[in-house]
């Protein structure tokens, strides 16, 4: 929680700010309040569809409450936001939790270039082996070298196997060979990076399409999960990276990272939200404690004073 709080100090003292301007010489929320809200909400990249969802929440309290003071403002706000995110973030599971006799728990990473992917799945490589997990890597964005070498550098870095071809390869074979030792070994989880290239819808749909019918080949309900990695500190990009990836393949989980260095983190908030999508893991540093299992209460609580 402590990192947490260092982390998203740049977003904190953002949304104090604002929120401090908001009702300046004002005790009780009222409708300009209200409006001011709702522009420190989409000032801080929530999103604007969500923040009138938030608003609207906020709203019904006040009627419901019939006095609401500025001083509670941020107390609702939290419970309310909260209550928002519950919707798609459940903190019920364990995410570092596997479902049992199930085989190789099949993870494919996806994701624009520079966002992060191969940080994340070095991290992430680093927390299941912690939580005694056995790990299998699977280099399957061929079309940077520079791609291949950095995931390397986390497998040797983690102690983890890692499965790779040349540069250049077809990165379903990659997919292939790496599901295929995991099996052989019965390995707990695999992590397949693939390559981000967002310059055509068709093509990437395509290319992550026939990545997952040749790993259906060696593991029929692969892949369990498609983990989008976004860049939080992208604020709006980072909306449109996620719509795009969700047209052509079946998101199911979400990675935020570079939360830390930017007052944009009401992304995670709003990206949730709008694409019903949880948030699973959060980046807030370049190092490889740096990602955290997302949970919505301490989130929200380290982002309001
Ligand atoms: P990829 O191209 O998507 O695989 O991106 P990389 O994993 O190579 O990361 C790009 C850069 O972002 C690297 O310099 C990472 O150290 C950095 N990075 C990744 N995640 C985080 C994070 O959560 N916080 C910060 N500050 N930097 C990060």
């Amino acid at each position: 929680k402590e990192s947490l709080d260092k982390g998203l100090e740049k977003t904190k003292e953002s949304v104090f700010k604002k929120l401090s301007r908001a009702i300046v010489g004002k005790s009780k929320v009222d409708d300009e309040v209200l409006d001011n809200l709702e522009e420190v909400l989409i000032s801080s990249d929530v999103g604007v569809d969500t923040t009138l969802r938030i608003i609207e929440r906020i709203e019904e309290r006040v009627q419901r409450d019939k006095y609401v003071g500025t001083d509670e403002l941020n107390r609702v706000l939290k419970e309310e936001i909260v209550d928002l995110l519950k919707e798609n973030n459940s903190t019920d599971y364990d995410a570092l939790s596997l479902p049992e006799g199930h085989g190789p728990y099949v993870i494919m990473v996806v994701g624009v270039n520079g966002v992060g992917k191969t940080t994340t799945i070095g991290k992430l490589a680093h927390k299941f082996k912690d939580a005694g997990k056995s790990v299998v890597l699977g280099a399957a964005d061929t079309f940077r070298a520079a791609a291949v070498d950095q995931l390397v550098i986390w497998a040797e870095r983690v102690g983890v196997p890692i499965v790779k071809q040349g540069m250049g390869a077809d990165p379903a074979s990659v997919a292939f060979d790496t599901l295929s030792k995991a099996k052989a070994e019965n390995a707990d989880v695999v992590l397949i990076d693939t390559a981000g290239r967002l310059h055509n819808k068709i093509n990437l749909m395509n290319e992550l399409t026939k990545i997952k019918k040749v790993m259906q080949k060696v593991i029929p309900d692969a892949p369990h999960e498609i983990l989008l990695v976004l860049d939080g500190s992208t604020g709006q990009n980072a909306y449109e990276q996620a719509k795009q990836f969700t047209l052509a393949t079946e998101v199911n989980a979400l990675a935020i990272t570079k939360l830390d260095g930017t007052a944009k983190g009401g992304v995670v908030i709003g990206i949730s939200d709008q694409f019903k999508i949880p948030v699973k893991y959060i980046g807030i540093g370049e190092k490889i404690d740096d990602l955290q299992v997302f949970n919505r209460e301490e989130f929200v609580d380290s982002l309001f004073n």
